[in-house]
């Protein structure tokens, strides 16, 4: 079986605060109005019920999920949509009890009564969601799986990849690491080059050049975001944003007027140890709770994980090479996508399937292989640093307090970020012919430890942090 999975499937441009929990059900949604419309009943529906169940029930409340679905109803685009037009949305659907469906008919809509949370797994997967629609005289039922990154399949679909040989179209079709190194030695390319050369085959040079810029920007203009909000972060567990105050203890009184700026500025400051651990944590503090406050942000792999490739990124650009451009930015971007389509096809990229080291661990061990390749690693240093990076995320679990996308989540993202660092300086520093743990293997590890980890560290919120702190302490 080969599974073609672009960097464009991994790096998603949407809104918080989940991809699996917020992203996925919002774009079910989207396809669930495409069905109605293919069984030309969209005009005639009367009354939706949505049914969450598992971990979408169990942290939906917490991740925005029942938000999510209805922004989706309305048929609001998450990667385009104002941001500052969310809460009016959802305000008038409470207030008015109407959701005007695909944005063409109203429809009686009551969330408390017609988003119903389920306690119960489905057995296919632990982020099940379904919809029914009713008309006068008929009913429509669909259920989707969230299952990670904003990924979002049926069943069906699911069972169709696992029997049928899926062709890939890509001139290098890369299951796991040792055909992605095998790919580089036969072709004497980098692994961003053999990304490249997949990526053309379904996109133009422009179109890969405009869309991967697209993905930096929004990175850059979240991170430039969260150095400049201060407050408290919805939710109810009162966290304050920290990415402010480090940020303004960091750039002192410089005058700048925009993210583009803002990054040359940040140029020129002081970059001492301690300086540049503070930097790339207040780089990733910005980006989580951006996406802690429902902002916009890009999956990288998922939402909850989002600073940290951006910080790592961020780094790059302002620390080691005052000079990178567009093209170390395109570099990189190819790079971590790859890296995170491959823990994807071998483990997973879902809390809900693997805890957080599916989501931070993965991310971090994304961005190590992308630093590494800018640095001057070998293609077989960049698997290393990738390796390093998830050996040292193996087992974590996850388990938001709350089910909110705030404790450990946004701490967590800086620490994610500063190990990436440290695996690509590791594997720059290393003969990989030295390596005993090859890249496959700690993939192969982190699929066996999810397997093996209880539910409860897997985004239920019913182990760990989440029941040791008592929201009503914070
Ligand atoms: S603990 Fe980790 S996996 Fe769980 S929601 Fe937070 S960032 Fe995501």
């Amino acid at each position: 079986m080969e599974e073609c999975i672009s960097v464009f499937d991994m790096l998603k441009i949407g809104v918080g605060p989940s991809s699996s929990h917020t992203l996925g059900p919002w774009r079910g949604a989207e396809r669930f109005l495409k069905e109605l419309r293919e069984e030309n009943i969209l005009g005639k529906v009367i009354r939706i019920k949505v049914d969450l169940f598992g971990s979408l029930s169990l942290t939906g409340k917490g991740h925005a999920t029942d938000l999510a679905v209805m922004l989706g109803l309305t048929g609001a685009d998450p990667e385009y949509i104002p941001i500052e037009n969310i809460d009016k949305i959802i305000a008038e659907i409470k207030k008015s009890k109407q959701l005007p469906l695909a944005g063409e008919t109203m429809i009686p809509f009551d969330m408390e009564a017609d988003i119903v949370f389920n306690k119960n797994f489905l057995p296919f997967h632990s982020n099940g969601f379904s919809f029914t629609a009713y008309t006068a005289d008929s009913e429509y039922e669909s259920t989707f799986y969230s299952i990670g990154g904003g990924f979002v399949v049926k069943e069906e679909r699911a069972n169709a990849i696992k029997k049928e040989a899926i062709k890939c179209a890509f001139p290098f079709p890369i299951q796991n690491a040792v055909e992605l190194l095998d790919y580089t030695i036969k072709e004497n390319k980098s692994i961003s080059e053999i990304v490249y050369e997949n990526e053309k085959s379904m996109r133009t040079e422009e179109n890969i050049h405009s869309e991967l810029m697209r993905i930096w920007n929004t990175m850059l203009e979240c991170m430039y975001i969260g150095c400049h909000s201060e407050g408290i972060l919805p939710g109810g567990l009162n966290v304050r944003r920290r990415a402010f105050d480090m940020h303004q203890n960091l750039i002192g009184l410089a005058n700048y007027s925009n993210p583009q700026e803002w990054l040359e500025t940040i140029r020129k400051t002081e970059v001492k140890f301690r300086q540049i651990l503070k930097w790339v944590s207040c780089f990733a503090l910005a980006v989580n709770e951006v996406n802690a406050s429902l902002g916009r942000v890009v999956t990288a792999p998922t939402n909850g994980s989002a600073g940290v490739i951006p910080a790592v990124l961020m780094y790059y650009m302002v620390i080691e090479n005052h000079q990178a451009g567009e093209k170390e930015i395109k570099q990189f971007l190819m790079v971590a996508g790859e890296i995170g389509s491959i823990f994807k096809k071998g483990a997973t990229i879902s809390a809900a399937m693997g805890g957080c080291q599916a989501e931070i661990g993965v991310s971090s061990a994304m961005a190590a292989a992308a630093l590494c390749e800018l640095m001057g690693g070998e293609p077989a240093q960049v698997l290393m640093a990738a390796e390093i990076a998830m050996e040292h995320h193996l087992g974590m679990t996850c388990d938001p307090i709350g089910g909110l996308v705030q404790i450990p989540c946004i701490e967590r993202n800086t620490m994610g970020a500063i190990k990436a660092i440290n695996a690509a300086e590791l594997a720059l520093e290393t003969d990989p012919k030295n390596a005993k743990v090859p890249l496959d293997k700690v993939i192969n590890t982190m699929w066996e430890t999810a397997k093996d980890m209880n539910t409860k560290y897997k985004e239920t919120s019913e182990g760990g942090l989440a029941i040791s702190v008592n929201m009503a302490d914070c």
